[in-house]
């Protein structure tokens, strides 16, 4: 399996309260599954991506990611295997605005690079090339300013696909964008996808979107409603 959670729950303190928002979540998803996370706002969906993803700790349970256990790492330890395995697509992009299309592209493939020691120019020749694959060739030296919004969700996936990721997670990646855009996005990420047998887990309210994923994995109060596995 490429993501195996057991018994996850997670709480927030507030105002001297404990909140339950996840709660005994055990899942498992094997490579090159496309899994669709769905249910109403509020319901935990990006508090679990977090915790798959290995962005935050879970209060109770567990999750390997490719055999890892997260909690066996410390802070910077969990930075660098997501550095090495891990992609991510938000729904505000998150690009870096004082960065070019390209700059931004290299952020991870540097952050890789250093793991592997590939040459400079050769990282800069992989970020054009996964920006020519979004169809942004022409706009590789512009700031996120200068793109629309699709574009720039462009950008966040040729960034998110730029350090050969074996998971890619991405958090309602057709939110802020209107549907034809959309729909580009979610063509482009199963083709990225589909080319480097990347394992996909998305959050998203787009049902369109969810009925194209092989599996669809429904919350409600933060535990599992339906699709368990
Ligand atoms: P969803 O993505 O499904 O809309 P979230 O995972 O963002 O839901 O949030 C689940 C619940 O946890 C919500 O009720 C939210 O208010 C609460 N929550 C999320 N993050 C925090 C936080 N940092 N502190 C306190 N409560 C939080
Ligand atoms: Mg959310």
């Amino acid at each position: 399996m490429v993501i195996s959670a057991r018994n996850l729950g997670q709480t927030y303190r507030s105002g001297g309260r404990t909140l339950t928002v996840l709660h005994d979540i055990s899942l498992d998803v094997g490579a090159g599954e496309m899994m669709a996370i769905v249910g109403p706002s509020g319901s935990g969906k990006t508090t679990l991506l977090g915790l798959l993803a290995g962005l935050d700790r879970p209060a109770t349970g567990s999750v390997h990611l490719l055999g890892q256990d997260l909690a066996a790492l410390d802070e910077d330890g969990r930075a660098a295997f997501r550095a090495a395995n891990v992609g991510f697509v938000f729904q505000a992009f998150q690009l870096i605005p004082t960065l070019t299309a390209v700059e931004n592209v290299l952020v991870p493939l540097e952050l890789a690079g250093a793991l592997r020691s590939t040459s400079a120019a050769d990282l800069r020749a992989r970020a054009s090339d996964l920006l020519g694959r979004v169809g942004l060739g022409d706009r590789i030296h512009h700031y996120p300013s200068q793109l629309s919004g699709g574009e720039q969700q462009r950008v966040a996936l040729a960034r998110a696909f730029a350090g050969r990721p074996k998971l890619l997670f991405a958090d309602e990646p057709t939110g802020n964008l209107d549907a034809e855009t959309g729909a580009v996005i979610i063509d482009l990420m199963m083709e990225l996808n589909a080319d480097a047998g990347t394992t996909l887990v998305l959050v998203t309210h787009d049902p369109g979107l969810a009925g194209r994923t092989n599996r669809i994995l429904r919350l409600a109060r933060g535990t599992i409603a339906d699709g368990q596995g």
